[in-house]
């Protein structure tokens, strides 16, 4: 009998697991899952989850219900330390093993640690990676209103992070080794917007901050203090690390897989290996509408990845064609993503920052290739739309508000 052993119960081992049984799999499906519980989002765990407004009954991607309908079995706290692709089974560290006839590698990424100074083997009980239910419970626990929290990274999650505390009456000190904010992923402009807000609201931000050590207290068990490269000494009540995540290839190359910044398949999520896919953020695929190659950590590309493999598999090929997209969520701003702005020659943007509504067109040798949207809700559909199509018109229409992008994007 067929059977589909997917590895990870993230967004992207959960969708896949789904859209299998929505395209006739009618072999065995199992999720391997090291976490407990049932597949759940992460975007609220710097979010709504975190300030408290979000509880953890509507964490869950889907109700246990739904899987138990679908014939869907899930492993929980089992993690997979080897794969067998010749005998076609995964070790699991309890010394368990399963064979599968076909194999989806949905194991994600984790948290980058820092690399500094001062830092022991155990991590001090105070300073926080953000990945996990588990990991947003612990830092919701030490939000306490008066403490000072420094955030050491100014990306989406340390940004989203000191929103959340700010409500919760902490005082943040946010500090980024770059000259600016987003600075990976926005154009100045919106960089010099989301450090303004962040300012208006309290928070104390300090750019070209190198971290040269972190402080501990007397019982080698907490953080007290970090300090920066120019002798700044910041104490600290609670650390919160956001500097990026880094793919788990491990398995996959202690397999023989190709990887290459993360695990490489295809435009249907097939590996170098007969009968194995990968999805979500450990896999790198090709993008048919950039022309390049993309390692993407976000829910729309895991969502994408995961029915184009389970397409596959079911025998129903279905290409990944779908255009990124990305949202974050800060204070009243609702950024909503659209492209990747890679490459880029010209921004336009479109609406008033001092209204905190607008939009900034990126644009390369004038097609549009991405934009991002300020509290655009309704315009984003047609934005989508037209970055999708590569909109090549008239640049300075996009800018012009008495312009419908609805219109332009018939
Ligand atoms: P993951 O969600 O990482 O799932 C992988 C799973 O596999 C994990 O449960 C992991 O423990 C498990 N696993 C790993 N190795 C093994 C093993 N050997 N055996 C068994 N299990 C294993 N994206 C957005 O689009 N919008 C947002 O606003 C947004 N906000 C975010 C906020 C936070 C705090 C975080 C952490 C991420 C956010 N993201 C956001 C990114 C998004 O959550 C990820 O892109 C998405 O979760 C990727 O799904 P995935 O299934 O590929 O990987």
């Amino acid at each position: 009998q067929a059977c589909a052993v997917i590895v990870g119960g993230g967004h992207a081992g959960s969708e896949a697991a789904i859209s299998l049984r929505q395209n006739g799999f009618e072999g065995r499906i199992l999720i391997v899952s090291d976490e407990p519980g049932l597949p759940y989002q992460r975007p609220p765990l710097s979010k709504a989850f975190l300030a408290g407004t979000l509880g953890a009954e509507a964490l869950p991607i889907r109700p246990a219900a739904t899987y138990e309908k679908a014939a869907i079995e899930i492993l929980n706290d089992a993690s997979v330390s080897a794969l067998d692709l010749d005998s076609r089974s995964v070790q699991l560290a309890d010394g368990r093993r399963l064979g599968w006839t076909h194999l989806v590698l949905a194991i994600g990424s984790r948290a980058r640690q820092l690399q500094v100074a001062g830092l022991g083997e155990r991590q001090p009980d105070n300073l926080h990676y953000l990945r996990s239910q588990a990991d947003s419970e612990r830092l919701r626990e030490q939000l306490v209103e008066g403490q000072r929290l420094v955030i050491v990274g100014g990306g989406y999650i340390g940004l989203e992070v000191a929103a959340a505390a700010q409500k919760a009456g902490l005082q943040v000190t946010l500090l980024e080794a770059q000259p600016r904010v987003l600075a990976r992923v926005t154009a100045p402009d919106v960089s010099s917007f989301y450090e303004q807000v962040h300012c208006a609201a309290g928070i104390e931000l300090r750019l070209n901050a190198q971290l040269e050590q972190v402080c501990l207290d007397a019982s080698g068990q907490a953080v007290e203090a970090l300090v920066t490269t120019d002798g700044a000494r910041i104490p600290a009540d609670l650390v919160l690390v956001g500097v990026g995540a880094i793919a788990n290839t491990e398995l996959a190359e202690q397999a023989g897989l190709v990887v290459d910044n993360g695990i490489v398949v295809d435009e249907f999520s097939r590996t170098s290996a007969a009968d194995v896919y990968a999805i979500g953020d450990c896999s790198n695929h090709p993008s048919m509408l950039y022309g390049c190659r993309l390692r993407l950590e976000s829910i729309p590309n895991a969502i994408e990845q995961a029915r184009a493999a389970a397409s596959a598999i079911a025998g129903k090929p279905t290409p990944y064609r779908a255009m990124p997209w990305f949202w974050s969520d800060q204070y009243d701003l609702k950024l909503q993503i659209a492209g990747i702005n890679q490459g880029y020659d010209q921004v336009l943007i479109r609406g008033s920052k001092a209204l905190r509504s607008f939009v900034a067109f990126y644009l390369r040798e004038g097609r549009l290739i991405a934009a991002d949207c300020v509290n655009r809700q309704q315009e984003f559909m047609a934005i989508k739309k037209l970055v999708q199509a590569g909109f090549a018109g008239n640049a300075e229409l996009l800018a012009n508000e008495s312009v419908s992008l609805k219109d332009l994007a018939a």
